[in-house]
């Protein structure tokens, strides 16, 4: 395929991922000031869209190992406008069982180790707004894109991102229940902070795979495999690629939400050299 010379709106940053519009795809290396990433260029209906495995095409890298800067700077250089985050997580609310999904509303960060900004150093740094840290349009694209496809589509949510490679403890996801956490998983911090610093739109679907620790007695965490292994036997993987496939369709050519002005008066001291503007 030809995608180089077309304008990139869109990119899938996933977990696990194989839809068929991916077989014909282009791979492309993009370096960055924090290193190079790797993504596929495919086309889905006359759309251009990069797809980026958080975890490499193998699951070998945990989340807290993940370059996130060099994943979300080369999806800025591709000129990337909106990201569609693909998370399988567990359900730290009893009342959402295994089997729902969620496009949630807000996040907390309980990770510990991973720079979460681009703008790191003595003399500069930035102080983006999180109101409304995932993209309204993104998000209404996933919730029309996923209408019907599953048991349960839930508009909302708070989304824990915890620092892994380790399960939580039970004591852990108690906490974060009387936080007001919904679900708990671990890529999505830094992606989040990263794609607004970007001024890309973001957005999550989230299966729900599992029970968090200690909401299910007796279910053990097992590791990646098992989420693998329950994420294509239960068929979500079907139609969360569906959904996803219909929100890139579905999302208007042009953006009308404010994540693309994200730096306006955000930057303290003057922005580094290896920084452009995104064009306004
Ligand atoms: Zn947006």
């Amino acid at each position: 395929m030809s995608a180089s010379a077309e304008p990139i709106q869109v990119a899938v940053i996933s977990s696990f991922f194989s839809p068929e519009w991916l077989r014909e795809s282009e791979a492309r290396s993009v370096s960055t000031p924090w290193g190079d990433a790797s993504v596929d260029l495919a086309r889905v209906e006359g759309r251009t869209v990069a797809c980026l495995w958080r975890y490499g095409r193998d699951l070998a890298l945990p989340s807290h190992r993940i370059n996130y800067r060099a994943n979300l700077w080369a999806l800025r250089s591709l000129g990337v406008e909106r990201v569609i985050s693909q998370n399988a997580i567990g359900s730290a609310n009893p009342a959402l069982p295994p089997g729902a999904v969620l496009v949630s509303v807000d996040f907390i960060d309980f990770t510990h180790t991973r720079p979460k900004t681009f703008f790191d150093a003595d003399d500069i740094w930035v102080r983006v707004e999180m109101t409304e840290p995932f993209c309204g349009e993104v998000r209404a694209a996933l919730l029309a894109g996923g209408q019907g496809l599953f048991e349960r589509l839930q508009d909302g949510g708070v989304f824990l991102c915890a620092e892994g490679p380790r399960f939580e403890s039970a004591a852990e996801i108690r906490m974060f229940r009387q936080w007001g956490a919904d679900i708990v998983g671990t890529p999505l911090v830094p992606e989040v902070i990263l794609a607004r610093e970007a001024e890309i739109c973001f957005a999550s679907i989230a299966p729900i795979i599992n029970y968090c620790t200690g909401l299910a007695p007796g279910v053990k965490h097992t590791g990646a495999g098992s989420m693998v292994d329950f994420y294509y036997g239960s068929g979500f993987h079907a139609g969360i690629e569906r959904a996803i496939r219909a929100a890139i369709v579905g999302l208007p050519a042009k953006r009308r939400c404010a994540c693309g002005m994200a730096l306006e008066g955000a930057f303290h001291g003057t922005p580094p050299a290896w920084f452009t503007p995104r064009p306004r």
